[in-house]
């Protein structure tokens, strides 16, 4: 670095590192189909790394397919997960008739407090 000026340089902007000497890893370019839009995107990587099959558009953001020759992967979807719901959970805790119980409990509560002419509308029912 000795023999460059430091002068006219906006540091931080550049880097003074030298490209001299470093051998760069082998790379591949791939190519992702978009679903959505129909633009390609295409992306650098490492020529030993194993490219995945769906990567995001970088035009719209949807679902982009490798490009295989002249096709494009099949991306297998099964094992994506399927939010589940507060009532699908809820359903995994307690059986329909435990539900009905509880429904029957609060309601005879509520209609309880009700007749007592306690103000029930701030109250959430609790499952
Ligand atoms: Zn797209």
């Amino acid at each position: 670095m000795a023999d460059r000026s430091l002068r006219g340089i906006r540091l931080g902007a550049q880097s003074l590192q030298s490209e001299e000497g470093v051998v760069f890893m082998e790379r591949t370019q791939y190519t992702y189909a978009c679903t959505s839009c129909g633009r390609d995107t295409t992306l650098t990587f490492a020529a030993d790394a194993e490219a995945p099959e769906a990567w995001e558009c970088r035009t719209c953001g949807a679902e982009a397919v490798l490009r295989v020759g002249d096709k494009t992967a099949v991306v297998d979807h099964s094992e994506d997960k399927i939010p589940r719901t507060h009532w699908d959970m809820l359903l995994e805790r307690r059986s329909r008739p435990e539900l009905e119980e509880l429904l029957e409990e609060r309601l005879a509560f509520i209609r309880a407090r009700r007749g007592a002419g306690e103000d029930v509308t701030a109250q959430k029912i609790g499952a």
